[in-house]
Parts: structure tokens; sequence; C-alpha cells
């Protein structure tokens, strides 16, 4: 289930869609939404669900004046304020900006409450989806809120106006709703900022700006995505919030063992296309260790949940475009409807790897080789966002590859 922006002229509404288990979205007429944020407990948004004649579970203000759930949300995050207007919406990156792109789609977490009795919805939060004109990303809530728990844990070397309109902001999200001075809060921290350490003009991530600050380097903070924290309505979501998890290259000492013994196991060799890249006379290697499932619930650094791929076919892997799947004892890549994105020479040059992996590409110890687990759960979500119906593995991609 997901509050999702849906631009129906004006400035479009922000509507809840889809499940949350047995609950369907449309059945919680008149209920009401309230915040539920790690360590800090419960907040009213001030909205509360109102299908009007149209049968979707629109969100409404309770009181007219009220923040809308966008604003909210960037406010929560620390991030710029966004527009509802389609016009103002820029068209290149970084799409977090102030006044300049939009907030169009907030995952509710598992943990989310439903109280029929109350009729009340305690969401906890598992992604954000922002976009502008061209572009889009996914901001995981709880790999955000860490980061900004960290700044919290350093706030002393923080210079004191940003440091005040921190703690001023920490004191709204406790407040039991947001109504009363969370927005004004948020816009203290981006004026601190703008005050203390910025060139005029310059709006980017209010995050980001503090831990340049603060000389924390973000990328040391990464938390994978658990399956069940992202959205399990949408496998498009969960494709993209694994693709980005990926993507993070620093991982900390035991990633950098997972990444050197996938590699050992292979030879150094790209399992798809069989290039052997090792790192040599001065070269860095061509080859990653690419992660089967990058979610947090499994264990993501046994070297049965990778596998070797150059960094051509890792992107591949990566996007779907290829995909990787087990027939018996036998590997085989099968390329998915993605494909058909590409150009020809591109289509004809992936078409190379199709096919059963020769087993000497394989890692030499059975229990190293991908596990077929693994690959049924990532083939899976891969189907379901592909519209596949019934087997994940093998036959029923042959029709749509
Ligand atoms: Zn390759």
């Amino acid at each position: 289930m997901y509050v999702g922006f849906r631009s129906s002229g004006g400035r479009g509404e922000y509507e809840l869609v889809g499940r949350h288990g047995d609950l369907v979205a449309a059945q919680l007429s008149n209920w009401t939404l309230r915040w539920d944020l790690p360590d800090l407990g419960k907040l009213d948004t001030n909205l509360q669900i109102d299908p009007g004649r149209s049968g979707k579970a629109r969100l409404r203000r309770v009181r007219d004046n009220g923040p809308q759930i966008g604003r909210q949300i960037a406010a929560i995050l620390l991030m710029p304020f966004p527009t509802r207007s389609a016009r103002q919406l820029s068209i290149d990156a970084p799409i977090l900006r102030a006044d300049s792109y939009r907030v169009t789609r907030i995952g509710v977490g598992i943990g989310s409450t439903f109280d029929a009795t109350t009729q009340t919805l305690a969401m906890t939060l598992a992604y954000i989806e922002v976009a502008n004109r061209t572009l889009s990303e996914l901001h995981d809530f709880h790999a955000r809120w860490q980061r900004i728990s960290v700044i919290h844990r350093r706030i002393s070397h923080l210079p004191k106006e940003l440091a005040d309109a921190i703690k001023l902001h920490l004191d709204a999200l406790r407040s039991n709703s947001i109504s009363d001075g969370l927005i004004p809060a948020a816009r203290q921290v981006a004026h601190a900022l703008n005050e203390d350490s910025l060139a005029e003009g310059t709006q980017h991530d209010l995050v980001g700006q503090i831990e340049s600050i603060l000389a924390i380097d973000s990328t040391d903070i990464v938390v994978p995505p658990t399956p069940d924290l992202v959205d399990y309505d949408s496998p498009e979501v969960r494709l993209r919030a694994a693709s980005e998890w990926r993507s993070v290259r620093s991982r900390g000492a035991s990633g950098q063992r997972f990444a050197r013994e996938v590699k050992e196991a292979y030879d150094h060799q790209c399992a798809f296309c069989g290039l052997r890249l090792p790192s040599a006379h001065g070269l860095h290697s061509g080859v990653d260790a690419a992660h089967i499932l990058p979610w947090a619930n499994y264990d993501l650094n046994v070297i049965c949940n990778g596998v070797c791929l150059c960094k051509i076919h890792h992107w591949t892997f990566d996007q779907s475009v290829l995909c990787l799947q087990h027939l018996g004892d036998a590997y085989v890549v099968i390329a998915t409807r993605r494909i058909e994105a590409l150009d020809a020479a591109a289509r004809q040059f992936f078409a190379g790897a199709v096919g059963r992996i020769p087993d000497h590409r394989l890692p030499l110890t059975l229990a190293d080789r991908p596990r077929h687990a693994f690959l049924d759960i990532l083939n899976g979500t891969i189907a379901s966002s592909l519209g596949i119906k019934g087997d994940p593995n093998y036959a029923a991609w042959l029709d749509s590859g």
C-alpha cells in the first residue's frame, strides 16, 4: 500500500493505493492518518481519507490550513520544500531542490497499524519517491532517518543557529501533531544553512549540507532495504530499491570480503560472458561481485548470494534486462522483455550471453553457486514487475523474453 500523487488537473491529489495484507485502501473511507515515527511515536497529520464521489481513497485535510502530505514528508525528512505546481518542476538533477520537485509516492511500512475501532491508520514509512518533470528517485526512509539520527547525535558540533533550528525540528516531531511548528522548524533549518554555509541561491538537500558541515560521509551509512519494508504491492519499487542499494559501493569490511571471495570463487570470470578480468598490471578488476538479493533479511554476504559479472553484465543483471535462472543443476541466462528497450546492436550483443552457463564459469564448490531459493525470490519480483504470472522460474519467461 502506498500514498500516490495523481495529477488530475489543477494541483493534483494524493490518494491511498493498493493493499496491505487483507486490507484494501478503498475500504478505509473516513479513516484518519497518523505518522508512526521510529523512537518518536505518533503524530497527527490532519489528513483523512475522504473519497468524495470519486470512489478513490483520496486524502483530504481535516482543517483547511494544514500542510499537504508531500510537504509534511519533506519537512519530517529535512528535504527541501516540494512544489505542487507542475509548471515549477525542474528537468535536471539534482531532484531535491526547493520548489522544483514533487513527492510522488510514500510507501506504507509493514509495521503500520490499522485500528478499526478508532478508524486510524498509524503509518510507518518504507520509502519516499520524489520526481521532477523528467527524473525520479527513491529514498529509503530508514536510511534517511538513520542519517538524521546521526546528525542529532553530533548536534553539539554544529554552529549554534543551525543546532537550535535542528533542536526545534526535533521538538516539533515529538509534539503529537504535525500542525504545530514542524513546517516553520524545517524552514528555520534551511534558513540557518543558507545563512551559515551556503552561497546565495544554492538550495540543495538539507541533510547532505549538514553532513558536509559535520564531515560525515553518508555513503558510510547504507542500510539495505528489507523486502517487507519496501512495498510488497509494488515489485517495481522493490527492484528500484534493490538497484539503488547495489549501486552503493562502500559496504564495510564484510562487503569487501564478499567481493573478494565471490571473484575468487569465479576465478575473476564473468558468469554471463566468460571474460576473465582480474586486477593485474596496474588495472583495476573488471568484474564485480553482484548481490542476488540485496535485502537485509537474507544472509547478504555469503558467496551463494553473489555472482561474478563484468561491468556491463552487472548492469544488465541489475536492470533485469538479463536474469539468472536455475534449471535442474544448470544455470541459464534469460533475456527479459526489458531488452526490447535497447537498440538492435545492444540486443544482439546481450543475446550472446543468453543460454546455459558452461560449468567451468561457475564456482567449483557447489555450495558457492547461486542458491536456487535466492534466485527464485529475485526472479519472482522481476516476474511480477513484468506482469508474468505463474512459475517465476524459466518456462514462463520464454514467451515474454
Ligand atoms: Zn560479462
